[in-house]
């Protein structure tokens, strides 16, 4: 079955109101981060309206184990220079991971980390080190290294670095990978062709690693290490590459989550911006691309 969905908000640290945005998008899945993407200040979990999330998931066939949580980009675990910092962002990663366990969410997504003024070894081994502090055995989440983009210092590149990180923590059963479409085709892999990617990530790390697939289309040309998301459909990728990654048989129950940007209104009014994922979730059902998506998505949303 096809386990789709997007990116969605996470207001007063309840569940309720991220699902409730998910089902208004058709998805049976999302992913939201526990608090602002850019920052670390979080509140405690409100249970009163998780039990009701709950059971509305179960009313709509709606599974915990294929949500994503996604921790904050700023936490860098790839950098030591200052101990403090480390230390605080090996802190929060483990509360991060007993405010999943709270939720019953398995998987949480990172970004590896950047290897600011060191080399990639060093960065690397930051990594490991935090990783083999934060994970234990009993743990019931998966940490999902992310597929980067290899923008600036980014770490988890290319395979051979996840490999390394992988290889390094101790608690194998609590490290997995997140794929990242947009980053991989601007970290220089060919996703035209992505059942080669998948073979040599088999090789190298193993499909059963795998977790989570952000789907994304890309502003910029393979092997930019731009980073920059496009919607489906309208960037380099294309829906059709985009949607064979979809269906391939080999991630079938993989969960797929688009991160890709909001639509503007119009040109002069690019204030009020709307979210495309109810029709990017379409064409994918539908397996076919609509070439006026985006004035649709437009029109949907401003009456
Ligand atoms: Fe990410
Ligand atoms: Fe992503
Ligand atoms: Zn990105």
């Amino acid at each position: 079955m096809l386990i789709i969905g997007s990116h969605v908000s996470f207001s007063n640290m309840q569940l309720l109101g991220s699902l409730k945005e998910a089902l208004s998008y058709g998805a049976n899945t999302f992913m939201f981060y526990t608090g602002a993407p850019t920052n670390t200040v979080r509140k405690p979990i409100n249970e009163i309206f998780t039990t009701e999330a709950y059971e509305l998931m179960n009313e709509n066939n709606i599974k915990l184990k294929d949500i994503i949580c996604h921790a904050p980009y700023i936490v860098n675990l790839a950098n030591r220079s200052n101990e403090d910092k480390y230390n605080f962002s090996v802190n929060f990663l483990k509360s991060e991971i007993s405010r999943c366990e709270q939720l019953g969410i398995t998987r949480l997504v990172l970004h590896p980390g950047s290897a600011v003024g060191i080399s990639k070894e060093e960065g690397i081994e930051n990594i490991v080190n935090g990783l083999n502090q934060i994970l234990y055995p009993e743990c019931k989440v998966t940490i999902l290294l992310e597929t980067m983009a290899g923008k600036g210092s980014e770490l988890g590149c290319d395979l051979e670095e996840i490999q390394k990180i992988i290889n390094g923590v101790d608690n194998k059963n609590c490290i997995g990978v997140c794929l990242d479409t947009c980053h991989l085709n601007d970290a220089g892999y060919d996703m035209q062709d992505f059942d080669t990617y998948l073979n040599e990530f088999d090789q190298i790390i193993g499909l059963d690693k795998i977790g989570c697939i952000h789907i994304n289309d890309s502003k910029n040309t393979k092997g930019s290490h731009k980073d920059r998301h496009a919607n489906i459909g309208f960037g380099t990728l294309g829906f059709t590459t985009l949607n064979n990654i979809v269906y391939n048989p080999k991630l079938e129950n993989i969960p797929k989550i688009l991160e890709t940007p909001y639509i503007g209104d119009t040109d002069e009014d690019k204030e009020r911006l709307y979210p495309p994922y109810k029709f990017e979730i379409e064409m994918f059902k539908n397996k076919q691309f609509d070439q006026d998506v985006l004035n649709k998505i437009r029109a949907y949303y401003k009456k």
